[in-house]
C-alpha cells in the first residue's frame, strides 16, 4: 500500500499559555512511501517525526493537506478504520493478559462478517508469533519477559490484523545495545516477509541509515532531504544534512572559493570548479582525507588510533569548527605518530561545500 503526504501540516498552539505563537511541528509535507517498502524518518527530538507518524495513523487530525493510502483519501477517515498497526518505545503491553491474549487483543473486536472465532484467533496469533519469534512464550505475562522479547510482541499485536501500513516509533530506543542491533535486523527481515508497507521513526541516523529502504531526514518540522541512505549520505542537500548523517561526523570548516580555488585557512587545498567567490563552509567526511606529505592540507596531529582495518587520526585546524577532526584511513598506512603535524589530500567526492548563512549545498564540477 503506497502512502502519500500531500502538503501536510500540523500546528500545535503554544505551549506557552502567554504567547500566541503556534508549533508548527509538521510544516507542508509532501512525499510519497512506496507500497512494500520500509521508510525512515529520521532528525532531532522535537522535529515532528511522531506527529507525522500520528497523522498517519490518524491519532492526530491535520491542520491542513492530504494523506492517500493507495487511491483511497483516509484524511478524515477515524484511526481503527485505517488498517494501521502501531508500535511504541514503551512496547504498552497489558501487563496482567499472557503474550496470546494481548496478541488476539486487536481480533477481540472484530464485528460482522470480520468476527472471528476463538480458535481462529489463536492460529493467527500462533502465525505471527511465529514470525517474530516468540511462539515458545504464548503462556507468559509480560513482566516474565525480557525487553526484547516484550517488544516483540508489540511488533506481533501490530501485525495480527495485517495492517495496510505498519508504524514503528522509536521502537529499539528501550533496548540495550546489543539487542537493538538485533532487534532492527529482525524488523528489517519481518517487513521484508510480510511485505507491509512500514514507516520507522528513529533520531538514530546509525538505525535509519541500516534499516531503511528509504529516508526522509527533518527538521524543526521542515523535510530536509529524502532519497536512498547511501545516496543522501554521498549527496547531502544541505549542511544540516550533512552533519546529521555519518560516523564520526563530518568535520566542518570555514572556507573560502576564489578563482576556482578552495582555501581551508592559508591551505589551498583543491579545485571547486563552478563554485561562486566567496566564504563557504567545507564539509570533509572522514574517509575524505587521504595521508600524503605533501598534501595541501595542514593539520595539528593530536593522536592516532589504530582499529584492525582503519586507522582513526585525530587531528586540529584553526578553521575547522569542532577541536577534533577525526580522519579514517586504512591500516595499511603508517602514521608517524611523533610529528607533531599531518598533511592530507583530499577526496574530491567526499568535499562538499554549502552557503554559510543558509547551510544549501553550492555545486563544484567534481
Ligand atoms: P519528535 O517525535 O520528532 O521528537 P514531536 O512530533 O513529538 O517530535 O514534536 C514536534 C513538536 O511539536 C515539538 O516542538 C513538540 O513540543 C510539539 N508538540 C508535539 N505534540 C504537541 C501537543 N500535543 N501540543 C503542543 N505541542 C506539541
Ligand atoms: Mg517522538
Amino acid at each position: 500500500m503506497k502512502v502519500v503526504l500531500q502538503n501536510l501540516s500540523k500546528a500545535f498552539p503554544s505551549r506557552n499559555k502567554k504567547s500566541k505563537d503556534e508549533v508548527i511541528a509538521v510544516n507542508d509535507f509532501t512525499f510519497e512511501i512506496p507500497d512494500g517498502k520500509l521508510i525512515g524518518l529520521l532528525g532531532p527530538s522535537g522535529c515532528g517525526k511522531s506527529t507525522t507518524l500520528n497523522l498517519i495513523c490518524g491519532l492526530q487530525k491535520p491542520t491542513s493537506g492530504r494523506i492517500f493510502f493507495g487511491e483511497d483519501d483516509v484524511t478524515d477517515l477515524p484511526a481503527e478504520h485505517r488498517g494501521v498497526g502501531l508500535v511504541f518505545q514503551n512496547y504498552a503491553l497489558y501487563p496482567h493478559l499472557t503474550v496470546r491474549q494481548n496478541i488476539c487483543f486487536p481480533l477481540e473486536n472484530l464485528k460482522g462478517k470480520d468476527k472471528l472465532s476463538k480458535a481462529q484467533m489463536e492460529q493467527k496469533a500462533l502465525a505471527v508469533a511465529k514470525l517474530v519469534q516468540i511462539d515458545e512464550l504464548m503462556d507468559r505475562k509480560p513482566s516474565e519477559l525480557s525487553g526484547g522479547q516484550q517488544q516483540r510482541v508489540a511488533i506481533a499485536r501490530a501485525l495480527v490484523k495485517m495492517p495496510r501500513v505498519l508504524l514503528l516509533d522509536e521502537p529499539l530506543s528501550n533496548l540495550d545495545a546489543r539487542l537493538r542491533l538485533q532487534t532492527r535486523e529482525e524488523i528489517k527481515r519481518i517487513q521484508k516477509e510480510t511485505g507491509i508497507t512500514t514507516v520507522f521513526v528513529t533520531h538514530d541516523q546509525d538505525e535509519a541509515m541500516s534499516i531503511s529502504d528509504l529516508i526522509v531526514v527533518m527538521k524543526d518540522g521542515v523535510l530536509q532531504q529524502i532519497g536512498r541512505p547511501q545516496q543522501v549520505y554521498d549527496d547531502p542537500a544541505n549542511l544540516f544534512v550533512a552533519k546529521f548523517l555519518g560516523t564520526p561526523p563530518i568535520s566542518v570548516f570555514d572556507g573560502r572559493v576564489a578563482d576556482g580555488r578552495l582555501f581551508i585557512g592559508e591551505n589551498d587545498v583543491m579545485d571547486v570548479n563552478g563554485a561562486p567567490d566567496g566564504e563557504v563552509c567545507a564539509g570533509i567526511r572522514p574517509e575524505g582525507f587521504v595521508l600524503d606529505k605533501d598534501g595541501p592540507l595542514v593539520c595539528r596531529l593530536n593522536g592516532v588510533e589504530v582499529m584492525g582495518r582503519d586507522i582513526s587520526i585525530l587531528a586540529s585546524h584553526s578553521a575547522c569548527e569542532a577541536p577534533v577532526i577525526r580522519a579514517i584511513v586504512s591500516s595499511d598506512n603508517t602514521v608517524e605518530r611523533a610529528e607533531d603535524s599531518v598533511r592530507f589530500a583530499l577526496k574530491r567526492h567526499k568535499v562538499f561545500l554549502f552557503e554559510k548563512e543558509s547551510g544549501k549545498r553550492i555545486a563544484f564540477q567534481v
